[in-house]
Protein backbone atom coordinates (compact mmCIF):
# COMPACT_ATOMS: atom_id res chain seq x y z
CA UNK A 1 0.00 0.00 0.00
CA UNK A 2 1.42 3.25 -1.06
CA UNK A 3 2.00 5.72 1.73
CA UNK A 4 0.06 8.70 0.69
CA UNK A 5 1.59 12.10 1.31
CA UNK A 6 0.03 15.94 1.39
CA UNK A 7 1.86 17.89 -1.75
CA UNK A 8 2.43 21.71 -0.66
CA UNK A 9 3.19 24.70 -2.84
CA UNK A 10 4.59 27.45 -1.15
CA UNK A 11 5.02 31.18 -2.42
CA UNK A 12 5.35 29.33 -5.99
CA UNK A 13 6.61 32.15 -8.58
CA UNK A 14 7.78 31.61 -11.65
CA UNK A 15 9.04 33.92 -14.44
CA UNK A 16 10.55 33.60 -17.95
CA UNK A 17 12.79 35.78 -19.88
CA UNK A 18 11.80 36.28 -23.64
CA UNK A 19 13.70 38.67 -25.32
CA UNK A 20 15.30 40.00 -22.32
CA UNK A 21 11.99 40.72 -20.97
CA UNK A 22 11.32 39.70 -17.60
CA UNK A 23 7.16 37.83 -17.64
CA UNK A 24 5.92 36.67 -15.02
CA UNK A 25 3.64 33.44 -15.15
CA UNK A 26 2.88 32.37 -11.90
CA UNK A 27 2.36 34.29 -8.64
CA UNK A 28 2.29 33.41 -5.00
CA UNK A 29 0.34 30.09 -5.88
CA UNK A 30 -0.43 28.41 -2.26
CA UNK A 31 -2.35 25.33 -2.53
CA UNK A 32 -2.26 22.08 -0.01
CA UNK A 33 -3.18 18.61 -1.75
CA UNK A 34 -4.39 16.13 0.93
CA UNK A 35 -3.24 12.64 0.27
CA UNK A 36 -5.69 10.91 -2.25
CA UNK A 37 -7.07 14.19 -3.50
CA UNK A 38 -8.21 14.33 -6.54
CA UNK A 39 -7.91 18.53 -7.71
CA UNK A 40 -8.77 19.66 -10.76
CA UNK A 41 -7.13 23.10 -12.30
CA UNK A 42 -8.76 25.43 -14.96
CA UNK A 43 -7.87 28.69 -16.16
CA UNK A 44 -7.45 30.32 -18.99
CA UNK A 45 -5.22 29.53 -22.23
CA UNK A 46 -1.66 30.16 -21.28
CA UNK A 47 -2.12 31.36 -17.85
CA UNK A 48 0.61 28.68 -16.56
CA UNK A 49 -1.27 25.51 -15.97
CA UNK A 50 1.10 23.22 -17.74
CA UNK A 51 4.00 25.54 -15.96
CA UNK A 52 3.04 24.58 -12.35
CA UNK A 53 3.08 20.54 -13.38
CA UNK A 54 6.24 21.27 -15.36
CA UNK A 55 7.52 22.54 -11.66
CA UNK A 56 5.86 19.68 -9.88
CA UNK A 57 7.26 16.81 -11.72
CA UNK A 58 11.05 18.85 -12.24
CA UNK A 59 10.62 19.29 -15.78
CA UNK A 60 11.52 23.11 -14.36
CA UNK A 61 11.96 24.95 -11.53
CA UNK A 62 10.46 28.07 -9.84
CA UNK A 63 12.01 31.30 -9.41
CA UNK A 64 11.16 31.23 -5.64
CA UNK A 65 9.09 29.18 -3.67
CA UNK A 66 9.05 25.46 -2.52
CA UNK A 67 7.20 22.23 -3.00
CA UNK A 68 6.85 19.55 -0.70
CA UNK A 69 5.78 15.82 -0.64
CA UNK A 70 5.05 14.87 3.29
CA UNK A 71 7.08 18.22 3.76
CA UNK A 72 9.89 17.03 2.19
CA UNK A 73 11.41 19.49 -1.00
CA UNK A 74 10.82 17.28 -3.96
CA UNK A 75 13.92 15.75 -5.66
CA UNK A 76 14.07 16.11 -9.39
CA UNK A 77 13.71 13.34 -11.52
CA UNK A 78 11.91 11.33 -8.51
CA UNK A 79 9.66 8.16 -9.25
CA UNK A 80 7.09 9.93 -6.73
CA UNK A 81 5.29 12.06 -9.17
CA UNK A 82 4.01 10.94 -12.67
CA UNK A 83 2.79 12.84 -15.60
CA UNK A 84 0.35 11.55 -18.55
CA UNK A 85 0.76 15.19 -21.41
CA UNK A 86 -2.23 16.11 -24.09
CA UNK A 87 -0.70 14.33 -26.62
CA UNK A 88 0.70 10.48 -25.50
CA UNK A 89 4.82 11.31 -26.39
CA UNK A 90 4.94 7.46 -26.91
CA UNK A 91 8.67 6.50 -28.61
CA UNK A 92 7.15 5.33 -31.71
CA UNK A 93 9.80 2.74 -32.02
CA UNK A 94 9.02 0.75 -29.09
CA UNK A 95 6.44 -1.70 -28.26
CA UNK A 96 3.27 -0.65 -25.72
CA UNK A 97 5.48 -3.12 -23.40
CA UNK A 98 8.63 -1.38 -23.95
CA UNK A 99 6.95 2.34 -23.31
CA UNK A 100 5.45 1.52 -20.07
CA UNK A 101 8.82 0.11 -18.77
CA UNK A 102 11.48 2.75 -20.48
CA UNK A 103 11.29 4.70 -17.45
CA UNK A 104 12.33 1.52 -15.29
CA UNK A 105 15.49 1.25 -13.36
CA UNK A 106 16.46 -1.98 -14.12
CA UNK A 107 16.83 -3.44 -17.70
CA UNK A 108 16.23 -6.74 -16.88
CA UNK A 109 12.93 -7.00 -15.15
CA UNK A 110 12.26 -8.95 -11.74
CA UNK A 111 9.25 -11.66 -12.37
CA UNK A 112 7.36 -9.46 -9.73
CA UNK A 113 7.89 -6.16 -11.91
CA UNK A 114 7.13 -8.11 -15.04
CA UNK A 115 3.81 -9.27 -13.15
CA UNK A 116 3.61 -5.52 -12.36
CA UNK A 117 3.48 -4.51 -16.06
CA UNK A 118 0.49 -7.39 -16.60
CA UNK A 119 -1.10 -6.31 -13.97
CA UNK A 120 -1.16 -1.91 -15.12
CA UNK A 121 -1.48 -3.69 -18.74
CA UNK A 122 -4.84 -4.71 -17.42
CA UNK A 123 -5.46 -1.53 -15.43
CA UNK A 124 -6.03 0.23 -18.42
CA UNK A 125 -7.64 -2.56 -20.47
CA UNK A 126 -4.89 -3.17 -23.16
CA UNK A 127 -3.61 -6.45 -21.76
CA UNK A 128 -3.67 -8.07 -25.74
CA UNK A 129 -1.52 -5.26 -27.06
CA UNK A 130 1.56 -5.69 -24.98
CA UNK A 131 3.52 -6.49 -28.54
CA UNK A 132 1.50 -3.58 -30.52
CA UNK A 133 3.39 -0.36 -31.72
CA UNK A 134 1.55 3.11 -31.03
CA UNK A 135 1.04 3.51 -34.62
CA UNK A 136 -1.60 0.38 -34.49
CA UNK A 137 -3.36 2.09 -31.44
CA UNK A 138 -6.44 4.92 -31.35
CA UNK A 139 -5.91 7.88 -29.31
CA UNK A 140 -7.82 6.51 -26.23
CA UNK A 141 -5.67 3.73 -26.70
CA UNK A 142 -2.22 5.39 -26.54
CA UNK A 143 -3.35 7.32 -23.77
CA UNK A 144 -4.24 4.49 -21.87
CA UNK A 145 0.02 3.00 -22.42
CA UNK A 146 0.90 6.51 -21.14
CA UNK A 147 -1.63 6.34 -18.03
CA UNK A 148 0.17 2.76 -17.77
CA UNK A 149 3.65 4.48 -18.14
CA UNK A 150 2.63 6.82 -15.87
CA UNK A 151 1.90 4.59 -13.01
CA UNK A 152 4.21 1.70 -13.33
CA UNK A 153 6.30 3.28 -10.36
CA UNK A 154 3.77 3.74 -8.51
CA UNK A 155 3.70 7.51 -7.70
CA UNK A 156 2.08 9.24 -5.05
CA UNK A 157 1.13 11.95 -7.35
CA UNK A 158 -0.33 11.80 -10.96
CA UNK A 159 -0.82 14.88 -12.72
CA UNK A 160 -2.60 14.65 -15.82
CA UNK A 161 -2.32 18.03 -18.36
CA UNK A 162 -5.24 18.09 -20.72
CA UNK A 163 -5.24 14.36 -20.94
CA UNK A 164 -8.07 13.90 -22.67
CA UNK A 165 -8.05 17.11 -24.48
CA UNK A 166 -6.97 15.54 -28.66
CA UNK A 167 -9.77 12.63 -28.19
CA UNK A 168 -13.06 12.45 -29.83
CA UNK A 169 -16.23 12.97 -27.38
CA UNK A 170 -17.11 9.78 -27.10
CA UNK A 171 -13.40 8.36 -26.10
CA UNK A 172 -13.50 11.25 -23.66
CA UNK A 173 -16.31 9.88 -21.56
CA UNK A 174 -14.78 6.56 -21.78
CA UNK A 175 -11.44 7.72 -20.31
CA UNK A 176 -12.85 10.29 -17.53
CA UNK A 177 -14.52 6.59 -16.26
CA UNK A 178 -11.14 5.03 -16.50
CA UNK A 179 -9.54 7.82 -14.72
CA UNK A 180 -11.91 7.50 -12.25
CA UNK A 181 -11.59 3.59 -11.50
CA UNK A 182 -7.73 4.23 -11.63
CA UNK A 183 -7.88 6.87 -9.01
CA UNK A 184 -9.70 4.46 -7.01
CA UNK A 185 -7.76 1.24 -7.74
CA UNK A 186 -4.56 2.78 -7.15
CA UNK A 187 -4.95 5.64 -4.62
CA UNK A 188 -2.98 8.49 -5.96
CA UNK A 189 -3.46 12.07 -5.32
CA UNK A 190 -4.33 13.42 -8.92
CA UNK A 191 -3.86 16.54 -9.87
CA UNK A 192 -5.88 17.15 -13.81
CA UNK A 193 -5.45 20.36 -15.40
CA UNK A 194 -8.42 20.40 -18.19
CA UNK A 195 -10.29 23.07 -19.96
CA UNK A 196 -13.42 21.41 -19.47
CA UNK A 197 -15.29 22.57 -16.47
CA UNK A 198 -17.42 19.45 -16.62
CA UNK A 199 -15.00 16.93 -16.56
CA UNK A 200 -13.14 19.16 -13.54
CA UNK A 201 -16.72 19.00 -11.47
CA UNK A 202 -17.32 15.25 -12.43
CA UNK A 203 -13.99 14.04 -11.91
CA UNK A 204 -12.69 16.34 -9.13
CA UNK A 205 -13.01 17.04 -4.85
CA UNK A 206 -12.09 20.24 -5.85
CA UNK A 207 -11.34 23.01 -8.80
CA UNK A 208 -8.98 25.08 -8.46
CA UNK A 209 -9.22 28.88 -10.67
CA UNK A 210 -6.65 30.35 -12.26
CA UNK A 211 -6.56 33.36 -13.19
CA UNK A 212 -4.80 35.14 -16.15
CA UNK A 213 -1.11 36.22 -16.36
CA UNK A 214 0.16 36.89 -14.18
CA UNK A 215 -1.14 33.60 -12.70
CA UNK A 216 -2.63 33.23 -9.10
CA UNK A 217 -5.81 30.98 -7.55
CA UNK A 218 -8.05 33.23 -7.62
CA UNK A 219 -10.61 30.93 -6.44
CA UNK A 220 -10.91 27.75 -4.99
CA UNK A 221 -14.08 25.65 -5.56
CA UNK A 222 -14.61 23.09 -3.21
CA UNK A 223 -16.41 20.48 -5.30
CA UNK A 224 -18.42 18.23 -2.93
CA UNK A 225 -21.43 17.14 -5.08
CA UNK A 226 -22.90 13.25 -5.00
CA UNK A 227 -20.72 11.93 -7.63
CA UNK A 228 -20.77 8.64 -9.90
CA UNK A 229 -17.38 6.84 -8.02
CA UNK A 230 -18.01 3.57 -9.78
CA UNK A 231 -18.12 1.56 -12.85
CA UNK A 232 -21.75 0.77 -12.36
CA UNK A 233 -22.92 4.62 -11.74
CA UNK A 234 -20.85 5.53 -15.05
CA UNK A 235 -22.48 2.52 -17.17
CA UNK A 236 -25.90 3.95 -16.15
CA UNK A 237 -24.66 7.43 -17.15
CA UNK A 238 -23.53 6.12 -20.66
CA UNK A 239 -26.47 4.50 -21.21
CA UNK A 240 -28.90 7.36 -20.22
CA UNK A 241 -26.68 9.31 -23.06
P1 LIG B 1 -1.24 26.81 -20.02
O1 LIG B 1 -0.79 25.41 -19.81
O2 LIG B 1 -2.05 27.35 -18.89
O3 LIG B 1 -1.93 27.00 -21.33
P2 LIG B 1 1.62 27.36 -20.04
O4 LIG B 1 2.01 26.97 -18.67
O5 LIG B 1 1.96 26.44 -21.15
O6 LIG B 1 0.07 27.76 -20.08
O7 LIG B 1 2.31 28.74 -20.39
C1 LIG B 1 2.15 29.89 -19.55
C2 LIG B 1 2.92 31.04 -20.12
O8 LIG B 1 4.31 30.83 -19.94
C3 LIG B 1 2.70 31.25 -21.61
O9 LIG B 1 2.60 32.62 -21.86
C4 LIG B 1 3.94 30.69 -22.24
O10 LIG B 1 4.25 31.36 -23.42
C5 LIG B 1 5.00 30.92 -21.17
N1 LIG B 1 6.05 29.90 -21.20
C6 LIG B 1 5.89 28.59 -20.90
N2 LIG B 1 7.06 27.92 -21.01
C7 LIG B 1 7.97 28.84 -21.38
C8 LIG B 1 9.37 28.79 -21.67
N3 LIG B 1 10.08 27.64 -21.55
N4 LIG B 1 9.98 29.94 -22.03
C9 LIG B 1 9.30 31.09 -22.11
N5 LIG B 1 8.00 31.21 -21.86
C10 LIG B 1 7.32 30.12 -21.52
MG1 LIG C 1 -0.99 23.71 -20.98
Amino acid sequence: MKNLEQLSLHNINKSFFINNKKIDVLKDINLDVTPGEFVSIIGPSGCGKSTLLRLIIGLSHQTIGSILLGGRELQESTHEVGIVFQESRLFPWLSVYKNITFGLENEHLSQKDQADVKEHLHLVGLENFADAYPSQLSGGMQQRVSIARALISHPKVLLLDEPFGALDAITRIYMQQEITRIWQTEKSTILLVTHDIDEAIFLSDRVIVMSHRPATIKNIISVDLPRPRDRNSYDFLLLRK
